[in-house]
């Protein structure tokens, strides 16, 4: 099995289920006392997020970066950018190596469209949601991507950084979080991208009409298919 290296922190409370997927997913595949060789870097957010705020997006991507190289000195053979909206980086974070990346969105666009569906709501940071780069790389696969109004945004990007990064999670906020994705569904969203590693800490099947793509879960088990091919 390769290693895989992890760029965490982002928030801790989402790296710490990557961790714990990993596991659970190297072991239902491979039995036993098997667990996932892995190796985490894990930031302080407090740094990145303020870097975001300011979009300092450079100074934030060589962080990444830097982190990066110490995973590859570290001996992974695989990196996983353990967010979403981190992938704004990616490219900057992939020169930095050669280690290869698994790239976040393309996991995600793969299962939507293994699911059959074309037309997808996409819920994240707002970095996420409204601007590029995440959008065009569903979009470069063949997806429709639809996001939430301006007050639905904005909700769904305050909830993220106030309560899930810092382990709150409230059933106010996963009431508000359904009214979205109602509002999707009635756009024509026939799924649901929890495109965003802390969202379904909140979020499950069970809380939407059309099923959801939760971000998290396939990467960390596309990681571990990944790792078990080599
Ligand atoms: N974990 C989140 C994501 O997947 C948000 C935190 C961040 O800004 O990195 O986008």
């Amino acid at each position: 099995m390769r290693t895989i290296g992890l760029l965490g922190g982002m928030s801790w409370e989402s790296t710490a289920e990557y961790y714990r997927l990993l596991n659970v997913l190297t072991r239902e595949r491979l039995g036993g006392l098997h667990s996932a060789k892995c190796v985490l870097y894990s930031v302080d957010f407090a740094e990145i997020e303020r870097l975001q705020a300011a979009g300092r997006w450079e100074e934030a991507g060589e962080v990444l970066a830097e982190a990066a190289k110490s995973l590859e000195a570290a001996g992974a053979e695989l990196l996983l950018i353990c967010t979403n909206t981190m992938h704004k980086v990616a490219d900057q974070v992939a020169a930095a190596t050669a280690v290869p990346l698994l790239h976040l969105a393309d996991t995600t666009a793969e299962a939507v469209l293994t699911a059959g569906l074309g037309r997808v709501g996409l819920l994240g940071t707002a970095f996420t949601m409204e601007q590029d780069f995440y959008r065009d790389r569903l979009a470069a696969h063949g997806l429709e991507v639809l996001v939430p109004d301006a007050a639905g945004r904005a909700e769904v990007h305050r909830v993220i950084y106030e309560e899930l990064c810092v382990g709150i999670v409230r059933e106010e906020s996963r009431a508000a979080y359904r009214q979205v994705i109602a509002g999707l569904v009635a756009a024509g969203a026939q799924g649901v991208v929890l495109g965003c590693t802390e969202i379904e800490l909140l979020i499950g099947p069970e809380h939407s009409p059309v099923p959801v793509f939760a971000t998290t879960s396939l990467h960390a088990r596309a990681a571990v298919e990944a790792a078990l091919r080599s």
